[in-house]
């Protein structure tokens, strides 16, 4: 294992650990704590370094693998309030996964008949792009974005680990790697599967992913492969940091690898256990009210179109009801039961796409 650090102006350094070497097969990247306060995918991280540890100096690891188990020294950093605040950066507000750069627009590109030899020509032009767009007197949050998608790029496989406030395990992929990342749902155990091809506000993932959809829709002529699979895997809620969880969690992520051929060793794993349904289809429970949030259904309860899922209770005032947009899971609802105007306090895997998701898809 080799560890390096990269310095950010006025925050702690980002660590990599690199198993394996470049150039000798594929190359996988998996990070956690980009939102610096969803902690499961830490722990997780932490504990498949150390099975890698061993399986590199056994000579099992094939390729190689990064991991970056914090990648966000800035939101770790963000202490002031007493409460970890890793969602946004103080200074500016912005959402720590949003806005990484379109490594689509590559200019003009010599592409060729085949298809190998267009992932390298691609690849080469998003390093290119990369190293001719480092930010220099930009501060601290522009660098760790431009540091990330530099380390992740010309991966075969990116794996972003969060959580959500209290929630199942459930992925975000986009519609052109289902159902070739079924496996790695199938590690961590998903209840919700949601393919987006654009999900809004260009969130790390597709960063790495969309670029190879976008430049096949443009040279149609050509084969151009969804070369790098990068998903979102949210590993449950934000505190769950549980070490046995984290442990089997780990466990299941290296017998994915295995099954991927970045590491010897057992590779079965359990059958997935929900269908992929549309990203525009996953009903968000949002409160028109302020109150206390009391919960009628519980976590992983399957709803149907019109069920109350939580009652608003303003302590001074009204009682309001809030019912299933449509029928599906409810698989994430919130930590912290209150609730005001637009509040997010729940998420339906719901099987028809809903007129009310256009725009962004995501949460803030
Ligand atoms: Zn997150």
């Amino acid at each position: 294992m080799l560890r390096q650090t990269y310095d950010l102006p006025g925050s702690p350094q980002l660590t990599v650990l690199r198993f394996g070497a470049a150039g000798t097969g594929k190359k996988a990247y998996l990070q956690a704590g980009l939102h610096a306060d969803e902690l499961p995918g830490m722990l997780v991280l932490r504990y498949l370094a150390g099975y890698l540890a061993e399986l590199e100096a056994r000579g099992a690891v094939r390729g190689e693998i990064l991991l970056v188990p914090q990648a966000n020294p800035i939101g770790l950093a963000q202490t002031e309030t007493s409460f970890l605040f890793g969602r946004l950066e103080s200074g500016t507000g912005e959402n720590f996964n949003r806005n990484y750069a379109d490594l689509s627009d590559l200019g003009s590109l010599s592409l060729a008949p085949d298809a190998a030899s267009n992932v390298d020509t691609i690849r080469a032009a998003m390093a290119a792009k990369l190293a001719a767009t480092a930010p220099t007197a930009d501060g601290a949050l522009a660098q760790l974005r431009h540091r990330l998608l530099t380390l992740a790029h010309d991966a075969d496989l990116v794996l972003d680990l969060h959580a959500d406030n209290e929630a199942e395990p459930h992925m975000y992929v986009g519609p052109a790697l289902w159902p070739a990342a079924e496996d790695i749902a199938a590690a961590i155990d998903a209840r919700a599967v949601l393919l987006s091809e654009v999900s809004g506000g260009h969130p790390f993932d597709e960063a790495c992913a969309a670029p190879w959809w976008a430049l096949a829709a443009a040279h149609p002529g050509l084969p151009i492969p969804p070369a790098c699979l990068a998903a979102t895997l949210e590993l449950g809620s934000n505190d769950d940091v549980d070490p046995e969880r984290a442990a089997d969690q780990a466990t299941a992520l290296l017998r994915m690898l295995a099954g991927r051929g970045f590491v010897d060793g057992p590779s079965e794993q359990p059958a997935l256990s929900c269908r992929a349904t549309a990203l525009t289809a996953m009903a968000q429970v949002r409160s028109p009210v302020t109150g206390l949030v009391v919960y009628r259904r519980r976590l992983g309860d399957h709803v149907r179109q019109g069920d109350l899922v939580a009652t608003v209770i303003d302590p001074l005032g009204a009682e309001t009801e809030l019912l299933a947009e449509t029928e599906g899971r409810l698989f994430a609802r919130h930590s912290q039961p209150y609730a005001w105007p637009g509040r997010v306090i729940g998420k339906i895997a719901g099987e028809v796409p809903l007129d009310s998701r256009t725009g962004n898809l995501l949460s803030d």
